[in-house]
């Protein structure tokens, strides 16, 4: 099933995000990098202000399940305060206005935004997300480490023809290079300050677009299975392999040279800027080659059959560091430099990344995409399901039983192939 209709193809998604060039003038500029300068200062104010509850508010005795008890009454001259949550520092916003007049050029909406910015990044520490999973201490944002200011009620009236109107911004000029899907409403806009200039995010929805799971069962015919590496991007059954770019890795030497240049001392501050900004540029030009080279690539597999099947990789473990060895009290050698250089080459990869985008594009392209467990599927011969053990650097493989003898991540892929078909399971 290929969806060859375009209007039908951009239909698939209830929400998708639409990105565009902002074209700001001097003034624009000036402005929104005030926002942004003012934002920041507010959003480390208010960090700052949870942060100092949860140190002074909390006693040290720990409760199961990792609570920690609160201090209920006042302790010596200490005062109890409240906690600060959403509605308190929203709540604070008034006289944030009254005390410092400037920040009532902000539009009232972004700054509350900020504010929200605060709540996801603290509850994400303390709680956890949605799947109980917790993010680390958040930072307090450094220049140029606060980048996006965000309309969160944005309306369709606002885009003019290649222009769009911001309250309190103006009108800012933008390249249109698509317009918006037929029947998606803009719901949210956001300003992004990139290396090469600023990037206007819309957020576009459509509630009457269905959402729903695609029923199709894997044949012999119909399924393609795929070992994902880092040595090559992807094996498929039929053998055919894609190498990896190392957009990184090629740029390694221009980077180098970069870099030593910011590291001389005898240059001027301006050059330094100029060197920094080069550095970005190139790092977002890597970064960019890596994108479209893995939607090139996604879409030539979607293409070629009509369900995928992958591993249930957790790419996040692949490039943890190695645990510190310890011999008779005295730390030793653990190969966490030979690591730092594989966790390099994981990333060059961004195997991650490729999978995120194969989703998108079976999406798009109608293809079913199956994940399979990842357990043993190195491990066992495709042929006689024996057991043969290899370290990560055995790139072949060799059966003992059977004498079958090939690529190890060919191996991979006829063996998932198998799985997903039902007829093996390990
Ligand atoms: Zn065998």
């Amino acid at each position: 099933m290929c969806y060859t209709d375009l209007s039908l193809l951009f239909k698939l998604a209830v929400r998708q995000a639409l990105q565009y060039k902002l074209l700001p003038d001097t003034n624009q500029r000036q402005e929104i990098e005030r926002w942004l300068n003012m934002l920041r200062y507010q959003y480390n104010y208010l960090l700052a202000e949870r942060f100092n509850w949860w140190q002074y508010n909390r006693s040290d005795c720990v409760i199961p399940q990792g609570q920690f008890c609160q201090i209920a009454c006042t302790v010596g001259s200490q005062v109890l305060r409240n906690n600060p949550n959403w509605h308190s520092q929203s709540a604070s916003l008034p006289c944030l206005k009254t005390d410092r007049p400037w920040y009532r050029d902000i539009y009232s909406q972004v700054l509350q935004d900020c504010v929200k910015r605060v709540k996801l990044a603290f509850e994400r520490y303390i709680k956890g997300d949605s799947k109980g999973k917790r993010s680390g201490r958040p930072r307090f944002k450094a220049r140029n480490r606060y980048r996006t200011l965000t309309f969160p009620q944005a309306k369709d009236s606002w885009l003019k023809g290649n222009k769009v109107k911001f309250p309190k911004l103006g009108l800012i000029k933008y390249i249109c290079h698509r317009s918006i899907p037929q029947g998606f409403k803009v719901k949210t806009a956001s300003v992004t300050k990139k290396a090469d200039g600023y990037y206007l995010t819309l957020i576009v929805e459509d509630k009457t677009v269905p959402e729903f799971e695609l029923d199709i069962a894997p044949t012999k015919n119909n399924l393609i299975a795929i070992d994902l590496g880092l040595e090559k991007l992807y094996v498929d059954n039929f053998g055919n392999q894609v190498l990896p770019q190392k957009y990184l890795r090629k740029s390694e030497e221009k980077l180098a040279k970069l870099q030593c240049q910011l590291a001389d001392d005898n240059r001027s501050r301006k050059a330094k800027k100029l060197i920094r900004r080069a550095i970005a540029r190139l790092h977002q030009k890597i970064s960019r080659q890596r994108k479209q080279w893995h939607f090139e690539e996604a879409k030539k597999l979607c293409q070629k059959a009509e369900v995928v099947c992958i591993e249930d990789l957790r790419i996040a473990n692949l490039r943890r560091k190695n645990q510190a060895k310890k011999v008779n009290g005295k730390y030793v050698e653990n190969g966490q430099c030979r690591k730092a250089g594989l966790n390099k080459s994981f990333s060059d990869c961004a195997i991650a990344q490729f999978v995120d985008i194969l989703h998108h594009q079976a999406r798009k392209l109608g293809v079913k995409i199956l994940k399979i467990n990842p357990k043993n599927t190195s491990q066992t011969c495709p042929i006689c399901l024996n057991k043969v053990s290899k370290t990560l650097s055995d790139r072949w493989h060799d059966c003992p039983v059977c004498k079958a003898s090939m690529d190890r991540d060919y191996a991979s892929a006829l063996l998932i192939k198998k799985v997903a078909l039902g007829i093996v399971s390990l």
